[in-house]
């Protein structure tokens, strides 16, 4: 898997506030954010997307998720959006498996 930027702020390289932490995953702000709230969840592990995942990844994704949910709700939003790119053709830019986490203002659908 390619070097990504997302590496780079997990080794530490790019001075990043994050959210939380744990051993599966961080999570931070996103620099370009689309929502009052957006927040990304990011596995430490470097997963290309969610497209790459395999079985063995089933309770990382499922933790990714519940941590997205804690930080929506422990900020104040009962209702939230959990997105996640899987490809560049899906609006992938950052080649690193990451969930945005939206929430702040009225999400429509479809997303475009
Ligand atoms: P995606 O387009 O789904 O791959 O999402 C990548 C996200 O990473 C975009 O929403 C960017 O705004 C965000 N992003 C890129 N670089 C940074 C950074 N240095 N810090 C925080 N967010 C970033």
């Amino acid at each position: 898997m390619a070097e990504t930027i997302f590496a780079r702020m997990l080794r530490g390289e790019i001075p990043t506030r994050f959210l939380h932490e744990d051993e599966h995953c961080v999570a931070f702000a996103d620099i370009a954010p689309q929502a009052p709230f957006h927040v990304l969840v990011v596995p430490r592990r470097p997963l290309t997307n969610i497209g790459a995942a395999e079985t063995a990844d089933g309770a990382l994704l499922g933790h990714l998720q519940l941590v997205a949910a804690v930080l929506a709700k422990a900020a104040g939003y009962a209702d939230f959006r959990i997105v996640t790119n899987s490809g560049a053709g899906a609006g992938q830019s950052v080649m690193h498996l990451h969930l945005h986490v939206l929430a702040g203002r009225t999400l429509r659908w479809p997303p475009g």
